[in-house]
């Protein structure tokens, strides 16, 4: 028989999980035998995150609002997306591709608020100003 080490892999200081694509967890493990984003001990503070997450609450206050209205959602759903890549709930592809449409959003976004601020500008010097 091959004795080949099929279950000797208990104890190697590696996350036991199993991720979504199939393939073993490849984080290093807390006390508990599984990385932070499959550890039993922290699955209420990630199911607390996930349920509050279209509700802006999971990110900090401060940093909410700093980001214009439009990107709030975005900010949640990126975040999500780098556990869910370290979980294998979605593939490193996919969260590339996230990040790079949200790169382009935020540059688009970017340009059209400096626009906006532009002709406030303009538009105040050539109110009162002028005279
Ligand atoms: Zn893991």
């Amino acid at each position: 028989m091959d004795d080949e080490n099929s279950t000797t892999t208990e104890n190697d200081g590696i996350c036991r999980a199993t991720r979504a694509d199939g393939q073993r967890c490849t984080v290093r493990a807390l006390a508990d035998g599984y990385c932070f984003a499959h550890s039993p001990s922290t699955e209420d503070k990630r199911r607390e995150a996930r349920s509050q997450g279209g509700q802006n609450k999971g990110t900090p206050a401060r940093a909410d609002r700093l980001l214009p209205r439009d990107l709030r959602p975005l900010l949640g759903l990126l975040i999500r997306a780098m556990t869910e890549v370290h979980t294998g709930a979605i593939t490193p592809q996919q969260g590339t591709a996230m990040s790079s449409i949200a790169s382009s959003v935020v540059k688009m976004l970017g340009i059209v608020e400096l626009e906006a601020r532009m002709s406030q500008i303009e538009k105040d010097l050539s109110d009162g100003h002028a005279s």
